[in-house]
């Protein structure tokens, strides 16, 4: 069988990550979300288990201790980590998955899986990118301050990606997510048991 695909998403907070991807899930379910472990109060609108399981300081402390993250970052005072076993099991499995993490995550996930694509999803401004975020409403003006402030230094890092996908319109934006994850999905080295299989 062949392995599942790891795809790596990143960008600042309000480029839009969350609604591409929840648009590329619609049409596209066969698609793996990795679900994040994070120690941030959950917003107004998010479900435990949906995009993140939430859990405290002390539970993400021992997770760490117990080596199961595949990575974790610490974000404007909270961690965000990715918990190893479901990726592995969707890559055993033939899934693509998608991870969606900060630059650091990114990072270090690259060190661990050479294999994974990287994505990096770029606002049209930073006047739209500071729009967005005041527009979402989820936030405090000083978060947004904070969030924006990460901002310059995560867009700086986007060239550290295989991929930048710019999310002016919506409907592009998700067709340049999927046309990245076919065209990997088509890679000869994705592939070899075809030959096989021919024969
Ligand atoms: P992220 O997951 O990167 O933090 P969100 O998906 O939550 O970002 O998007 C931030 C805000 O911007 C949301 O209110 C969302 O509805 C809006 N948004 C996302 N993409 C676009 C777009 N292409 N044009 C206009 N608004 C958008
Ligand atoms: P938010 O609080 O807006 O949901 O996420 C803040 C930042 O954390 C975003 O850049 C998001 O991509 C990143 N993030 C989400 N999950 C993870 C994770 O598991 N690991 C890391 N390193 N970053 C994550």
């Amino acid at each position: 069988m062949n392995k599942g695909g790891v795809f790596i998403v990143s960008g600042p907070s309000g480029s839009g990550k969350d609604t591409l991807l929840t648009e590329l899930f619609k049409n596209h379910p066969e698609i793996k979300f990795s679900i994040s472990t994070i120690t941030r109060p959950m917003r107004a609108g998010e479900k435990e288990g949906e995009k993140y399981n939430f859990i405290s300081r002390e539970s993400f402390e021992q997770m760490i201790a117990e080596d199961y993250l595949l990575e974790y970052n610490s974000y404007i005072g909270n961690y965000y980590g990715t918990p190893k076993a479901p990726v592995i099991k969707a890559i055993n499995e033939g899934c693509d998955i998608i991870i969606e993490v900060d630059v650091n995550g990114a990072a270090s996930i690259r060190e661990k899986l050479p294999q994974a694509v990287s994505i990096f999803i770029m606002p049209p401004s930073l006047k739209e990118l500071k729009n967005r975020l005041s527009g979402r409403g989820t936030e405090p003006e000083e978060i947004i301050n904070q969030r924006m402030q990460s901002a310059l230094s995560e867009i700086k890092r986007a060239t550290e990606y295989d991929y930048i996908v710019i999310n002016d319109d919506i409907a592009t934006a998700v067709n340049d997510i999927h046309s990245i994850i076919s065209s990997e999905r088509l890679k000869t080295e994705r592939q070899k048991q075809i030959i096989d299989e021919v024969f």
